[in-house]
This record gives C-alpha cells, structure tokens and sequence, in this order.
C-alpha cells in the first residue's frame, strides 16, 4: 500500500503517501492506480469537507516518477499509456468536488509537483528539505503529466518558465515567493495550516496576470526565453526549446488541448539520443551513490571525525564540506598564515551558502565551529579518517605519513587527496602500507560532485570501505580507480588540454580552439580550463604524465614559456587570456602571447581536424584506461568524465560518444591523424579490436 486514505471527524479526508521499504515515494503506475481508486471513493463521499494529500516520509513529499520502471517500456506506446494515466488521474484530482490542498514537506520534484500543481492549493514546510520544482528538462523531457500546462496557469508564464526550461527546484521561502505554494508553515503546523485552507472551497480560475501574460506579450517573452536557453545550451539540448514552444502554444487553449500538446513533445523527446544521455546520467548517479568496494564491502568503520593536513585551497575545501555535513574536522598546517587563510575561505563557503539559504545563518555558524584549526602537532589518536592535502611533493607526503603512523590511533585510516602522486609510493616505509588510501577530491571542493577512490596495490579492504562509506556520507559521487599515473580524470583530461596548446601553438586562435569545444558540449574551451587550472599546475601535471605513461601525449615548452613570464592563468590575471580586475568584465585574448604561435600552419586545418585532434585524443586515452583496468566498466569512464569535468552531458561521456561514431571509424580517423599529424594518435590495441570485430563499448545499446 502505497497511499492510505482516512477521514477525519472533521469532514476532511487525508490522503498519506507512505512507499513500504523506501525512503522515498515516488510514482510508478500501481501507485497512480491507487490514488485513482482513492479518488472514485472521495468522489462516492457525500459528507466530505475536502481532502489534504501529505508524506508519512520525514524528508520527500514526492520525488518524481520511477525512472526504474518507467524506463522498462521506454516505446511510444508504453510510454503514451503512462502519460494518459497521469494525466486522467491528476485531472481528475483537479476536477473533485470538494477542495483539495497538497501540504508539501520535503522534496516534491517532477511527478509530485505536478500533483501538487492540480491541487487547488498548496502549502510549503518551512524544513529545509523542502524543495518544489519540475526537473524534467534535465532529463531530456518535459514535464508531461500537467505540469508544462498548469504551472504558466498558475504563476504566470515568464516565472513558469524560468522553472521549466532550467529544470529548476525552489526551496519554501522561493516558492511561495514565486506563487508555487500558497502559505508556508513550520513543519508541525503544516497539517492545521493546509486544513484552514479547505475553508477557502475550490480554488477560483486565475486572475489575468497584466501585460506580462498577455497574448501580445508572449513572443517578447518567448524571444527572451530562447535566446537564454541558447546561450546556456549552445542549442544541444532540444527539451527546453521543445518545452517552450509547449507553453506558449498550450497558454489560451484548453486544458485538454494543452495535455494533448504537452504528450506528444514528451513522446518525440523521449526518443531522442539527448534524452537516452541525460537518463544514462541519472542512472550513473544512482550506481554511484549503491557502490560497493568488490571485496570490501563491510571492512570498514564508520568515519566519526577527521583531521586533514594541510590547510590550503583543497584542504579547506574538504574540511569545510565535511564540518558542514556534521563533522568534526581537525584543520592542520604547518604555517599559521595559511592556516588563518584556510579558515577564512572555509568561513566564506558557509557564509555564500547561508546567503542562498543552503544553511540557516545558525547553521553556518555551527558548521563553521566544528572545524578546530592546529598548527602544531596534537595527537590523532581518537579520529577515524586524516585526509592529506599538503604540497604535491612525494617525499614531503611520505614524511608526513610517517609521522601521521605515529600519532594517529591503531585504526584510523590515512587518506591522501594528492592528484598525480602513486598511492603505494606515498604509503612505502610505513609499517602498515594497507591503511593508505587515495580520496581525490576535485577543485572547488564545494561544487565538484565526483571524488576518485583511489585503490593501491596494497591498500587494505578496510581502509578502501571506510574511504568508500566517508565518501558517500558526506554526499560526494565516488568512483572506484586503480593507482596509476593521473588516475581516471586527469589521465583523459589532460592530453585533451596537452593537445589545444599544441594547436594554439601551431597558430590556431585562443577563441577559436575554445568555441570549437564550447559548441561541442564542454562547459569551458580547454585553454580557458588552462587559465582557471593555473598553468603551472597544468604543466606539473602533464609532465608527471609524460614521465610516467608508457605512451603519453608528449607535451611541449609552450607552458614553460609562459609560466617563465609569470603568466599563471586565471590566479595571476594573464595566461591565454588576461582577465581584468573589473567586476562583470570578460576576458580577452592574451595577445602579448603571439610570440609562441607559429604563423599560418594551425589556422589552415579544418574545424573537423581541430576537433578531431582535441576529441579523439581523449576517446583514445578513455578506451586505453579502460584496456588498463584504471576502472572496472565504461559506465565508469563516463561518470568520472561527466561528473569530474562536465564533459558534454548530452553526449553521454567520451565512451557513449565513442559509440555513436563507431570504433572502427574512430580509428581510420586516428589513424589518419598518426600519418598527418604525430603519431601518438596511433589508436590503441582495445579501440583496434572492437574496431575489428564491430564491438561498442555498451553492446546491446544501439547507437
Ligand atoms: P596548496 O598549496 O594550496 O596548500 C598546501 C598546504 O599544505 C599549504 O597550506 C601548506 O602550508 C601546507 N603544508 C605543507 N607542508 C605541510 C605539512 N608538513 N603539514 C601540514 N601542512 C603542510 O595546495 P592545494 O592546491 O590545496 O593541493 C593540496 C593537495 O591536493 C596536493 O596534493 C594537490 O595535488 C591536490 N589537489 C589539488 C587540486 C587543485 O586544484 N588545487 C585538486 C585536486 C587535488
């Protein structure tokens, strides 16, 4: 039993959503069958007052669909039936006779916001895991059971779409704001608050919003909403645009009509391989947060608190993100300045969090507490975990975990975030290697989802399950990669960066290479990366790969050069570009750096070469990391790409994309370019094969 319908003396029926043996509820077609024969009973009830449709689950009003069982019949046909359903059923919550009022506490995305949405009102919970929105853009779709229809009904098109196309999720304070729900009430009081509002009976038609939503105004308002979702999106993705053209055609029609419209955009989205992606990724997800260390799982302890060494951009990062999620952190440096540093960009963290509401200001203040700065030696013994995040020089980190032998307990487990450095290296000379693990974390800390679980030849099941359980506690995406050179994401990345400096070095443009790239799906042009990277850790980084990889995209001196002139990227104002100090001001081409192009011989390729060049090195470096066994699955690859570097979602990852070229093509364009160009495009053994024997990197997938 899903949903549990009662009836108070009072004449109002309550409606508890309530999934057996899930944290969630969710909507999967019992469940909508459920609601609808709940439905043919309130409709049979001749003393009802109204009905209030609440979670029994502490945190998730409704999370959405169930991706899982919907994606079990992904056809026109299964899918069509499912749409019909939800929307028979929601219209016919809509059309009850009496009120009803959807009292939202905690997450209600998708699905849940739609049945909220035909509801004649809604009333928010002020608990901060409340979060009301209509995510399906993200997905590749579009809201499809009423939502694209009845929310620009309810707050008015322009806000309905800064919803819509973004996919976005407002917590109470936004949504009521934005007219989403109508009243806010603390968590206890939010059942009494949603009863008051059966009172007001059915909610009246809604009131003509002024010019703004007038018929006049809507291709001023479209034109706008385009050309945003084309900025943002470099036109790949075709839902928001689908979703669009949706809600402006559905504004004035009725209801049914609407539906019709919002059914058949879902349809033809849902076959697109932009959508394939994009639901790939929410599986990846998924499989991220149920990862089990082969062999581990179960080893390891329960992380209480921890100490990281070292409190620099990363080391504070990690502390921050970890004192804000209930841990207490040991902070250590060795230089108090940087230490007084370290806090104060932790401090920071809380305090822009607080400012977009992510935390109370209480909240900030008491997570910001638990961080406990030292800058001289104190004893570990009673923390589970130490994360090191000193200086990228190996013999200094095995210093460190020398002393960390000593003074840490029997049982805490030594992590290193150190990004190029060999795990057991780092781990030699210690009694016991197998309590080293590597937790990669990325830059910025706060905002990068993935975290490499570094495994050494020697690291314990222990330890690996204890890195893997932190990891997950603290809400970071892990994926598990052996210890070699760059591990997952810089092995890949990397080459791809090696590569653009080449071009540029061969004459090609600065804005040129970037767009290339930016139109292809990447959130940033390479050389631009470079800049944010800062040059000399880009150049330290490829260097230790050159020196390491048996066969590695040999780098030149361009970057030398530049870090020589003290052009550092982003952190020193100049590096491919020169950024100005003035706020809103963008960065422009560092001309200064013309000195290194060699004239004519890059600007004559084609575009396809340039990519080619920057693409399929990466493509080539994935399938060698795969052959290597840095990572078990190609799903692997994907995810660390997608979620380490935000490489081109609706491509699916450089692996996915691999597939919709083919490998055998792949490799008579890499081929070509080993003869054109250099040959460390040579294609590897495992792209040659699958070449070969037809194979693809997720067989029983059609391109
Ligand atoms: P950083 O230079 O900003 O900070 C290093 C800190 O370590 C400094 O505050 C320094 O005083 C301190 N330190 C040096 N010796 C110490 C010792 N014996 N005990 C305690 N503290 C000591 O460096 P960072 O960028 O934060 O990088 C730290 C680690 O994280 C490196 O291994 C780096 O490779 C890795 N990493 C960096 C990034 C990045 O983008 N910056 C990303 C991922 C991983």
């Amino acid at each position: 039993m899903n949903i549990t319908l009662t009836f108070g003396g009072d004449g109002i029926a309550l409606l508890t959503l309530d999934r057996p043996n899930s944290s969630a509820n969710l909507f999967d077609v019992p469940t909508l069958e459920e609601l609808d024969a709940h439905l043919g009973v309130l409709e049979a009830r001749r003393d009802l007052r109204g009905v209030v449709i609440v979670s029994a689950k502490p945190r998730i009003y409704i999370a959405g669909a169930d991706l899982n069982s919907f994606t079990k019949d992904f056809t026109t046909e299964g899918l069509g039936r499912v749409v019909d359903l939800g929307h028979r059923i929601f219209t016919r919550l809509e059309r009850l006779p009496v009120p009803s009022v959807a009292a939202i506490n905690g997450v209600c995305l998708g699905g849940g916001c739609e049945l909220a949405l035909a509801c004649d009102w809604r009333v928010g919970s002020l608990d901060k895991s409340t979060k009301i929105g209509l995510p399906e853009t993200q997905l590749g779709i579009l809201p499809a059971w009423g939502g694209s229809v009845r929310l620009p009904r309810l707050i008015g098109l322009p806000a309905a779409l800064g919803i819509i196309l973004a996919g976005k999720q407002l917590a109470a304070i936004p949504a009521q704001k934005a007219g989403l729900v109508d009243e806010l009430a603390h968590p206890e009081y939010l059942l009494g608050v949603a009863k008051k509002f059966i009172t007001k009976g059915k909610r009246p038609p809604p009131a003509p919003k002024g010019l703004i939503n007038s018929a006049l105004a809507r291709p001023l308002v479209a034109l706008k909403a385009k050309q945003g979702v084309l900025a943002k999106t470099h036109g790949h993705y075709p839902a928001p645009l689908k979703a669009l053209e949706v809600c402006l055609a559905a504004c004035g029609q009725p209801l049914e009509q609407g539906l019709a419209l919002e059914r058949a955009a879902f349809l033809e989205l849902a076959q697109t391989p932009e959508c394939r992606s994009l639901m790939g990724i929410f599986f990846l997800q998924e499989r991220a947060k149920k990862l089990k260390a082969p062999g581990a799982d179960g080893a390891g302890r329960k992380v209480g608190s921890l100490a990281v060494v070292g409190a620099g951009v990363m080391g504070a990062g990690i502390a921050q993100w970890s004192a804000a999620r209930g841990y207490p952190v040991i902070l250590k440096d060795i230089a108090p300045e940087m230490l007084a540093k370290g806090l104060k960009a932790a401090e920071k963290i809380f305090r822009d969090a607080a400012k977009r509401r992510v935390f109370t200001e209480a909240e900030a203040t008491a997570g910001f507490d638990r961080i406990k700065p030292v800058a001289e030696d104190v004893p570990l013994t009673h923390v589970d975990l130490v994360i090191e995040a000193a200086v990228e020089k190996l013999e200094l980190k095995q210093k460190i975990f020398r002393q960390l032998e000593s003074s840490a307990g029997a049982h805490t487990v030594l992590a290193t975030n150190t990004s190029a450095l060999s795990i057991d290296a780092i781990a030699a000379g210690l009694a016991d290697p197998g309590r080293v693990v590597g937790i990669h974390f990325f830059n910025p800390v706060h905002r990068m989802q993935l975290v490499e679980i570094v495994r050494g030849p020697r690291t314990s099941p222990a330890a690996l399950d204890t890195a893997l359980q932190f990891v997950k506690a603290i809400g970071k995406l892990p994926v598990l990669v052996k210890d070699s050179p760059g591990f997952l994401v810089n092995r890949i990345l990397l080459p791809y960066m090696v590569e653009s400096v080449r071009l540029f070095n061969e004459g090609c443009g600065v804005r040129q290479l970037d767009k290339l790239m930016l139109d292809f799906g990447m959130p940033m042009g390479p050389l631009r990366l470079s800049d944010e990277v800062g040059l000399d850790v880009a150049q330290h980084v490829a260097t230790d790969l050159q020196n390491r990889l048996p066969k590695p995209v040999p780098i030149n001196d361009t970057l030398q050069k530049m870090i020589a002139k003290g052009w550092l990227g982003k952190k020193s104002g100049t590096g491919f570009y020169v950024f100005s100090d003035k706020k809103g001001a963008k960065e422009q081409p560092n001309d200064a750096a013309g000195f290194l192009q060699a004239t004519g011989k890059g600007q004559g390729q084609d575009a396809a070469t340039l990519l080619d060049r920057m693409v399929l090195v990466m493509v080539n470096e994935a399938a060698r990391v795969l052959e290597e066994g840095v990572v078990a699955a190609p799903e692997d690859v994907d995810f660390g790409m997608i979620f380490g570097t935000g490489w081109a979602p609706f491509r699916g990852g450089p692996l996915r994309y691999a597939d919709t070229l083919g490998a055998a093509e792949i490799v008579k364009r890499l081929e070509n370019l080993a003869t054109e160009v250099a040959p460390y495009f040579a294609p590897c053994a495992r792209l040659i094969e699958m070449g070969r024997s037809g194979r693809s990197f997720y067989p029983g997938e059609s391109s």
